[in-house]
C-alpha cells in the first residue's frame, strides 16, 4: 500500500483536499493530512473540515501569524519532522501557499518525491509570493497535475521537457468541489435568506496582498464597489487580512460586509449572484462554474483562458475600470457551457496516477 503525505493550510487547500482526498479514498493509498495551520480561525479553517467532511488532519502544526520567511521556515521544521517518522512514497501540496512551498522543500531535501496539484501556472509577476512558490514548488516535484494547456504550456516554455518531471493534464480540481458540493448546499446554507436579497446581487471577495498592501489600491477598488453598490447590492465576505487594513486607514465601504464563509455559503452566494468582483486566484474560476462574469482587481492571471473567452475582465485597482468592466459585464450574454477545466474528473485522475506513479 502507498503512503502519501498531504500538505494543507491555507483555505483554498482545504477545498481542494475536499475533492483530492475524496478521490484518494476511493483507492489503496493511505493519505497522512497534515495542516500546517496558516489559516487558522473558525471560519478560514475549520469550517471547512467540517462542513466538507475533510479528514481530519493527522498532524496540526499550528504556526501562523509570521513573516514570510519565519512561517516557511517553521513549518520546513516541522515538516521535516513528520516526514522523517512517516517516511511516505510521496508529499502531495497544493497550489502556491508559503504551505505548499514548504512542504515541497522538506520532502526534497529527504528524497521524497513531490506531487504538486495545480501546477504550471504563471502570473509573471514575480513580486507575488504565490509566484516564488509556484515556480520552485514546480521545479522540485516529480509529478505535476496541471489543470489548463496554458499551465502545461508554461512549463514547456520553461525547459519542463527536459527534467524528467511527470506532467499530467489532469483538469481543475476545484471544479470537483464546486459539482460536488453545489448538489448539496442549497439544503445546507441559509445565507441567501439570512442576508434578505434576491438575485441579481454582486458577489465580491479581496484579500491579494498586492491590493491590501497598498491602502491607494485598496481605496480606489472599495471607491469603485461603492459605486457599484448604488445600482446593485454589493455583498462582501471578508477576509480577516482587508476588515484589518480597511480600519486602520480609515477607508469606510458602503456595501455590505459579512464574515467569511464556509463553503456552502459561498456556492450559495455564487449561484444567486449576477456577477462576481474578485482578486481570489480560485473565487475567478468559481464564477465560471456557476455561470457568472468576473471582474478581477488584479493585472494579470494565471487563469488567462477566462479572459480569452470574455468571460472574465482584468481591471487592477482603477475604479473607473472596474465600474466600466461591470457595466458592460452585465449588458453582455455568455455561453458558459465550454469545458475549460475537466468538468468534475480532475480529482480521480489524481488519485489514479498517484496509484500508478
Ligand atoms: N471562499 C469561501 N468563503 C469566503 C471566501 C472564499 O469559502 O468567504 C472560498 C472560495 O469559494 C474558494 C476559496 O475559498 O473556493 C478561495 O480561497 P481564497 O480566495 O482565499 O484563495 P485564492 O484562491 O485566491 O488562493
Amino acid at each position: 500500500m502507498k503512503k502519501i503525505v498531504t500538505i494543507v493550510g491555507a483555505r483554498p487547500q482545504f477545498v481542494k483536499a475536499a475533492a483530492v482526498s475524496r478521490a484518494i479514498a476511493q483507492t489503496s493509498i493511505k493519505e497522512v493530512i497534515v495542516h500546517t495551520g496558516q489559516h487558522f480561525d473558525k471560519n478560514m479553517s475549520d469550517v471547512f473540515f467540517q462542513e466538507m467532511e475533510i479528514p481530519k488532519p493527522d498532524y496540526m502544526l499550528d504556526i501562523h501569524s509570521l513573516s514570510h520567511g519565519a512561517m516557511t521556515g517553521r513549518m520546513i521544521e516541522k515538516i521535516e519532522d513528520v516526514l522523517l517518522y512517516e517516511k511516505p512514497d510521496g508529499l502531495m501540496v497544493y497550489g502556491d501557499t508559503n504551505s505548499t512551498l514548504a512542504g515541497a522543500i522538506a520532502a526534497s531535501k529527504l528524497h521524497i518525491p513531490i506531487i504538486h496539484v495545480e501546477a504550471g501556472l504563471r502570473s509573471f509577476n514575480m513580486m507575488m509570493p504565490e509566484e516564488i512558490n509556484r515556480i520552485l514548488t514546480d521545479r522540485i516535484s516529480s509529478l505535476l497535475f496541471c489543470p489548463t494547456d496554458a499551465a502545461i504550456d508554461n512549463l514547456k516554455k520553461e525547459g519542463f521537457d527536459h527534467y524528467g518531471i511527470k506532467i499530467v493534464k489532469n483538469g481543475d480540481v476545484m471544479q470537483d468541489a464546486a459539482i460536488f458540493y453545489a448538489a448539496r448546499s442549497a439544503e445546507k446554507s441559509k445565507v441567501i435568506a439570512s442576508l434578505g436579497v434576491e438575485e441579481g446581487f454582486v458577489l465580491a471577495t479581496i484579500h491579494r496582498q498586492e491590493n491590501t498592501d497598498d491602502p491607494a489600491k485598496l481605496r480606489a477598488i472599495v471607491d469603485g464597489l461603492n459605486i457599484i453598490n448604488q445600482e446593485r447590492r454589493v455583498i462582501v465576505p471578508l477576509h480577516p487580512r482587508t476588515r484589518g487594513i480597511l480600519a486602520a486607514q480609515g477607508i469606510v465601504p458602503e456595501f455590505t460586509i459579512i464574515e467569511p464563509v464556509g463553503y456552502f455559503d459561498m456556492v450559495e452566494l455564487l449561484k444567486h449572484c449576477a456577477l462576481v468582483v474578485t482578486d481570489s486566484g480560485g473565487v475567478q474560476k468559481e464564477a465560471f462554474f456557476f455561470g457568472k462574469p468576473c471582474v478581477t482587481a488584479r493585472e494579470q492571471t494565471e487563469w488567462v483562458e477566462l479572459v480569452e473567452h470574455g468571460f472574465n475582465t482584468l481591471v487592477g485597482s482603477d475604479t473607473d475600470k472596474l465600474v466600466d468592466a461591470y457595466r458592460r459585464s452585465m449588458q453582455r450574454s455568455y455561453n458558459f457551457s465550454i469545458d475549460l477545466y475537466g468538468n468534475g474528473k480532475a480529482s480521480a485522475v489524481v488519485a489514479q496516477e498517484i496509484e500508478r506513479f
